[in-house]
């Protein structure tokens, strides 16, 4: 098949080479995102290899259709903002990848013990050659109650990770999953009531979106801590914010963001400076960490997601069963 894979990086290309070889592709490596302005150069390419970065609206959507691209692969898991209906409606079919769940969980974990020994604060310190304890107690795992939202390939990886930690982990997902065993399943209500760190691992959808807001946060322990290696608009950040400065929330650890795209993957050097204000202020507090959407990014995770897409786009063209393929 031809492909086109866009937002290729130069982390990918031994991974693209490998496997458009594997899968018998006549592969283009673009280094350009997947937008309006690009997808003029997808005619005569029957698939496209992408990531999900915010720019494939309807308007571009309808330039492959009209291009007569079939088959859509992501190298994300994430695929929301992506019209999936319009584009199956048309025939286009999409996949999306699922890479080692253990990249997101080892860094959901560093994020927690980050944020309850206080990691930001002591190298901040440190950098101007201040090594008194100052503020710097942190706070021990085996005392702590763990709440996860969302219990599927990460969720159950953070588990698994933490469950050498001593601490007491409970959980909630709208479909509980039955081999867990170390884990209490409760409501909503009762894991925000109890939680002493709280991680989400959801998707983002109309039912999740915002989530964690305002009344959200009310109903929290005092101090609580939030992670977010899932989605940013899970979190509506205005809360999120006042919730820090009023010190109800006593620390945060943000990989995803609500608007990173016009943030992350670029060197915001000096003349390309941040303008996400929100973004801004997370930053500025000691007490919460914020990266870049990077959760994902290991080794292993970069060739999973590059196999995943040139495997689902051999399985379409082979009209095999696709099981990564989505659905509207
Ligand atoms: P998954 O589909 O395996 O698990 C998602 C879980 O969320 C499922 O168990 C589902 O039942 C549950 N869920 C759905 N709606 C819910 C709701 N309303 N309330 C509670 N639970 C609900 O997905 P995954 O691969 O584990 O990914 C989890 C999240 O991590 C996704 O949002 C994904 O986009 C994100 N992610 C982030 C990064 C990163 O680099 N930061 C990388 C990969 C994935």
């Amino acid at each position: 098949m031809r492909i086109r894979a866009f937002s290729a990086r130069p982390d990918e290309d031994e991974f693209f080479d490998r496997f458009s070889r594997e899968y018998g592709h006549d592969l283009v490596k673009d280094p350009r995102p997947l937008n309006i302005q690009t997808a003029a150069d997808t005619r005569g390419f029957e698939g496209l290899s992408i990531v999900q970065d915010g720019y494939l609206t309807d308007d571009v959507m309808q330039v492959l259709i009209d291009n007569g691209v079939k088959y859509l692969a992501l190298r994300t898991i994430g695929y929301d903002g992506i019209n999936v209906k319009m584009a199956n409606d048309h025939g286009v079919r999409l996949s999306h990848a699922g890479y080692s769940a253990y990249s997101v969980a080892n860094y959901t974990v560093m994020m927690i013990l980050m944020c309850l020994r206080k990691a930001l604060y002591i190298l901040m310190r440190s950098h101007t050659a201040d090594y008194s304890l100052g503020k710097a107690e942190g706070r021990e795992m085996q005392n702590m109650t763990v709440g996860v939202i969302g219990t599927g390939r990460i969720g159950k990886a953070v588990i698994k990770n933490l469950s050498g930690f001593g601490c007491k982990i409970i959980a909630y997902d709208i479909c509980p999953s039955k081999d867990l065993d170390n884990v209490e399943y409760v409501s909503l209500d009762e894991l925000y009531r109890r939680s002493d760190i709280i991680t989400l691992h959801t998707f983002l959808s109309e039912d999740t979106f915002h989530m964690i807001d305002e009344k959200a946060i009310a109903r929290m322990k005092d101090g609580v801590t939030i992670i977010n290696c899932a989605r940013g608009a899970l979190i509506d950040t205005k809360a999120l914010i006042k919730a820090i400065e009023d010190g109800k929330v006593g620390s945060a650890g943000i990989d995803c963001f609500e608007g990173e795209d016009d943030v992350i993957r670029t060197d915001h050097n000096y003349d390309r400076r941040v303008t996400n204000h929100d973004y801004i202020i997370l930053k500025s507090f000691q007490n919460t960490i914020v990266s870049p959407h990077v959760a994902f990014y290991t080794d292993q995770a970069v060739s999973d997601m590059v196999e995943c897409s040139l495997r689902s786009l051999s399985q379409f063209e082979k009209g095999e069963a696709v099981p990564l393929e989505i659905h509207a």
